[in-house]
């Protein structure tokens, strides 16, 4: 899994991928991040990669042909390769999207600034947009960053247990149930006996009432898309779920 990330600041994710998982996977071979600073594909003596808007307003707009040289060079055969502008106007990220994505082989990502890039680089030159949310940031690094990291962790071998992201939250279409590591006791705060007691049928069953728990009281929009079994319709009717 190969990332190209085109951005005005690339010194922005040196902290964030140079740690812990995400260090380890790039050292292993299993991503590989490449950071490309748009600036350098700007023409001319003072490298310019904004302008003014056309029609006038207030803000800077990047311009396109920055950003199409870069494209040039960081794709240069179109094989397994998504193409994907960072905006507030795109779809919005999510782990079906993230899961889609670890399918390719490489993911580019376009970050924006300013009020945003020339619409013909949504236009013409990209596969799709993402969104991090209902809220607008300074420059697309961020969510390129949350991106990164959503896929990444989906690459086989990034996690010392792939099978614990199946079932994180909305993996399987729910929200995780809670966990609890030593001690058994904090300032009177116990851990649920059943989790102390060995039975794994008990254990497996106690976790699925908390993760449809979890999911009914504090996302019930994810259970309309759920599989639910007739223990989980049980389970859900006791909590009141119509
Ligand atoms: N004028 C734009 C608008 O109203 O839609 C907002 C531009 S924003 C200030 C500058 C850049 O930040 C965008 O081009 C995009 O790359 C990035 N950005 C801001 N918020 C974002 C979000 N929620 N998700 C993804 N990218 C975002």
């Amino acid at each position: 899994m190969r990332f190209d990330i085109l951005s005005l600041f690339p010194e922005m994710f040196e902290s964030p991928f140079g740690y812990s998982l995400l260090k380890k996977a790039q050292e292993k071979g299993l991503i590989e991040i490449n950071l490309h600073d748009i600036r350098s594909f700007a023409e001319g003596k003072h490298r310019v990669t904004d302008d003014y808007p056309y029609g006038g307003g207030g803000g800077m707009v990047m311009k396109v042909e920055p950003i199409a040289r870069a494209l040039k060079f960081v794709v240069p055969v179109r094989t397994g390769t998504r193409i994907i502008l960072l905006t507030p106007q795109g779809e919005t990220f999510n782990q079906e999207i993230a899961e889609e994505l670890s399918q390719f082989s490489q993911i580019v990502l376009i970050c924006g600034h300013y009020e945003g890039v020339d619409e013909r680089v949504r236009e013409n030159l990209v596969d799709g947009e993402i969104s991090t949310g209902d809220y607008v940031l300074t420059g697309g690094e961020l969510p390129a960053m949350v991106v990164v990291d959503a896929v990444s962790r989906l690459v086989p071998g990034v996690l010392s247990n792939s099978k614990s992201a199946l079932l994180d939250s909305f993996s399987t279409g729910v929200l995780e149930y809670p966990h609890y590591t030593r001690p058994r006791e904090h300032r009177g705060w116990k851990v649920p006996e059943v989790l102390l007691s060995g039975n794994h049928k008990e254990i497996n069953k106690w976790r699925r009432r908390e993760s449809l728990k979890r999911t009914f009281m504090r996302r019930p929009d994810l259970l309309k898309n759920v599989n639910l079994s007739e223990e989980d319709r049980v389970v859900l009717r006791e909590l009141g779920m119509k």
